[in-house]
């Protein structure tokens, strides 16, 4: 395995029983490479399949057929399995589900001591972590006094205690308002960019993928598209035929097209804001 090749899926398919007894497959040969260091974004609407996606990258579900490999760890070895989780750390969509301390140090120290780091070490930890994710003011602070965004800081902060390779956030800022997804979102930039850790962030919202080294589309179960932020969402046809919506800017371009009027593509509207005024 090239060794900048964090995380592969090799032909992964997944199936869950069903209520009736019946198999219900729900990923079928998914194949895709995250590269270490990267941001990615895997995008698809609800039942998609990203959710199961996730929990087979930490080991949290085994495939049924094909690999998930984790740095060359193969999640099917279970001797291997705490390894993984500790390089795969998952942030989920419900902040309150994921807060179990009475104060934010007692929360960010519970994955601490139960991988049994010593008091010295926890310290610095806990330290270090909470100042990498802004909320090192907030040590003796109730966790259920905080906003839904500082909740999601300081679940993240629990993970980034523990050093891990990858954060993936599954759908984190589904249940924050727009201020607090934005806390959520450049934070995750924030540590991709100068811890260089590998972000993997599980969305629906297609403004969120922006910002992505690479866009992983799924649908029913499948890789529909995987590329750029700027080539996957050329592709607006193709995406709007299986229900799946394009980032504001490239809407507005589109229906312009439509209009006879063309504008560059562009993904921010920011840019967009420029291209129209000039
Ligand atoms: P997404 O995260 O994209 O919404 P999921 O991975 O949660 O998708 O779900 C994919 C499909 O698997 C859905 O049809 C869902 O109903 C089904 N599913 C998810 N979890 C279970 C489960 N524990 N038992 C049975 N079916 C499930």
């Amino acid at each position: 395995m090239n060794e900048d090749n964090l995380l592969a899926l090799r032909d992964v398919s997944y199936t869950y029983d069903g209520e009736d007894g019946q198999r219900v497959p729900v990923l079928q040969g998914v194949d895709f490479t995250i590269q270490k260091g990267s941001f990615v974004s895997v995008l698809g609407h609800n039942g998609s399949g990203k959710s199961t996606m996730a929990k087979l990258m930490n080991a949290l579900l085994l495939p049924e057929g094909g690999t998930v490999l984790i740095s060359g760890m193969d999640t099917k070895d279970g001797e291997l399995l705490w390894e993984i989780r500790r390089h795969v750390g998952m942030v989920f969509q419900n902040p309150d589900n994921q807060i179990v301390g009475a104060t934010v140090e007692d929360d960010v120290a519970f994955g601490l001591e139960n991988m049994g780091v010593d008091p010295k070490e926890m310290r610095v930890r806990i330290d270090e972590a909470l100042v990498s994710v802004g909320m090192d003011s907030y040590l003796q602070a109730q966790p259920h006094r905080l906003s839904g965004g500082q909740k999601q800081r300081v679940a993240i902060a629990g993970i980034m205690a523990m050093r891990p390779s990858v954060i993936i956030l599954d759908e984190a800022t589904a249940m924050l308002d727009p201020q607090g997804r934005m806390e959520v979102l450049n934070l995750a930039r924030q540590l991709n960019r100068d811890e260089g850790l590998t972000i993997i962030n599980i969305t629906h919202f297609p403004e969120e993928a922006i910002y992505s080294d690479k866009v992983i589309v799924m649908n029913a179960g499948e890789v529909l598209m995987e590329g750029k932020p700027s080539e996957v969402f050329n592709e607006v046809d193709r995406l709007k035929q299986v229900g799946l919506d394009v980032p504001f800017a490239v809407r507005l371009r589109h229906a312009l097209h439509s209009k006879g009027i063309d504008l560059p593509f562009v993904l921010h509207q920011e840019e967009l804001v420029e291209h129209v005024c000039k």
